[in-house]
């Protein structure tokens, strides 16, 4: 039960900060070396996050969270690609186009000191076409003598451009204040149920996994064959799906449609395009090669799903090619590599055989119904009650921290407070999680603890 005066409102501002639900994106985009991974720096305030020293260098994080004036946010940079992969004009389209798409508002940064290009202009051309909110960033003004510089960018049409020396600070702020009135407060992409669209999935993995078989199996046969006749219109980016009765969104399909395939700076395109659909779903299903060991890449997706907070579904593929031996040591090698997130849900399917495809909506459904659930305070208030009679905190320099009070300040993900009479280790924090799990069963999806410690 709650400590006894135990000052509720006191404590507001702490469960407002750690209730925030999905958060609105901005995107940094424009031409290579105008100063984007700079101001992407500035604006998360972790200078080493970013910043590479070798130019070119491929990055697979390219989302984060930041904050401006006490109002969360989440950052796409779109610094980190090989400039020479498609040419220059295509790459920058190509950045824009995925960046632009996943962003409630965009920053269009270009660089003061060499003025609008033809590629900057095509930029202007997509955006117009998006019809997201734009900041016009005039970079690489460094002091009042750039600003005449910076003037000369009205000529794009973007209205005011925002002076700014992103090496320096100057102008950031003025900047961001901008960008944030731009940005709405929850995601445009409103969370599903609510307006009762369709759910929205993800459909991620590293290529060859089987994700374009896994969508045309779910899709049926006859649709996908329309699709390929149709080749050269523009593939829907979105595909509506009936599945077991109900409608299901796959977000962002075109990038499997499409099959782009490119040989250098592909992984950067990858995680681009894979981060893009993780920020506009609320359920991810990550496919992973049953035929081959986990690797690398298929771990980094997984985190990207799971640090986006997104409900998770972990489906190994290719089934079918499983001898009896192979499968024996997968089932130890997947309780190994998946040993940090055991409550992500699991398929085992074929994509070629339909094998367990039966199996996949459930999964999902359990995967959402957990990401929503909401505990009500009295009862998570009994529950850490018994543990803190049942299992407290070790004695630590004469002192034993007890949690008084916790509350759940948010959903999609469930976001916790634990108030806290004293700092509660990493362990025992661990406990409380799994215990959490336990009893109101978060099956297939991160949730969020933080702990304020209370004097
Ligand atoms: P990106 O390719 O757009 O991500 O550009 P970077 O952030 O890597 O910056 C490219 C170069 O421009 C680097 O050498 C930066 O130090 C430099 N730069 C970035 N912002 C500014 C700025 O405001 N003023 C000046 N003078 N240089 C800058
Ligand atoms: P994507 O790059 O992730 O879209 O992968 P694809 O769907 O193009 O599949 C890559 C290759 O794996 C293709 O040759 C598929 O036929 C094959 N494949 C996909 N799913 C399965 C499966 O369940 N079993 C087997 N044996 N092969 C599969």
């Amino acid at each position: 039960a709650a400590e006894e005066g135990f000052d509720l409102e006191e404590v507001e501002g702490d469960i407002a900060a750690a209730g925030h639900g999905p958060l609105p994106v901005l995107a940094v985009i424009g031409r290579p070396n105008v100063g984007k991974s700079t101001l992407v720096n500035r604006i998360i305030g972790r200078r080493e996050a970013v910043v590479e020293d070798k130019p070119g260098v491929t990055r697979d994080r390219v989302t984060y969270e930041a904050d401006w004036n006490g109002r969360r946010f989440k950052v796409v940079d779109t610094g980190g690609w090989e400039q020479d992969v498609l040419g220059i004009d295509a790459s920058v389209a190509m950045q824009a186009e995925f960046a632009i798409e996943a962003a409630d508002a965009v920053v269009f940064v270009v660089d003061a000191k060499v003025g609008a290009t033809d590629t900057d202009e095509a930029v202007v051309k997509l955006l117009r076409r998006a019809g997201k909110p734009v900041v016009l960033v005039a970079n690489k003004v460094d002091g009042p003598s750039g600003e005449a510089d910076a003037a000369m960018l009205w000529s794009l049409g973007l209205g005011e451009p925002h002076p700014v020396s992103a090496l320096h600070g100057r102008g950031t702020g003025d900047m961001l204040d901008a960008a944030l009135e731009a940005l709405p407060e929850a995601p445009a992409q409103t969370f599903g149920t609510a307006l009762g669209g369709p759910r929205r999935i993800a459909l991620i993995g590293r290529p060859n996994v089987g994700k374009s078989s896994l969508l045309n199996k779910v899709a049926g046969e006859e649709r996908v064959v329309v699709n390929e006749q149709a080749g050269t219109t523009r593939d829907p980016v979105d595909e509506i799906i009936e599945l077991a009765g109900k409608t299901w969104k796959f977000v962002d399909t075109a990038g499997i449609r499409r099959r782009v395939h490119l040989q250098e700076g592909a992984d950067y395109y990858a995680s681009l395009r894979t981060a893009a659909a993780v920020e506009k779903a609320e359920v991810a299903v990550v496919l992973i090669d049953a035929s081959e060991s986990i690797s690398v890449q298929d771990q980094r997706i997984i985190t990207m799903a799971v640090e986006a907070g997104r409900a998770l579904v972990i489906a190994y593929n290719k089934w079918d090619t499983l001898d009896e031996e192979r499968r024996f040591y997968l089932e130890r090698e997947i309780e190994r590599d998946l040993v940090q997130i055991p409550w992500a849900m699991r398929v085992n399917v074929s994509a070629r055989t339909g094998r367990h495809m039966e199996k996949l909506v459930p999964a999902i459904e359990t995967a959402l119904a957990g990401w929503e659930t909401r505990i009500p305070t009295g009862r998570l208030n009994a529950f850490l009650g018994e543990i803190v009679a049942s299992h407290p905190h070790p004695i630590r320099g004469g002192k034993q921290p007890r949690i008084l009070f916790g509350t759940q300040a948010g959903t999609k993900p469930p976001r916790f407070v634990l108030f806290a009479s004293g700092f509660l280790e990493a362990g025992y924090r661990r406990f409380v999680e799994r215990r959490l799990r336990e009893e109101f069963s978060f099956d297939g999806t991160p949730i969020h603890i933080s702990v304020r410690v209370r004097e």
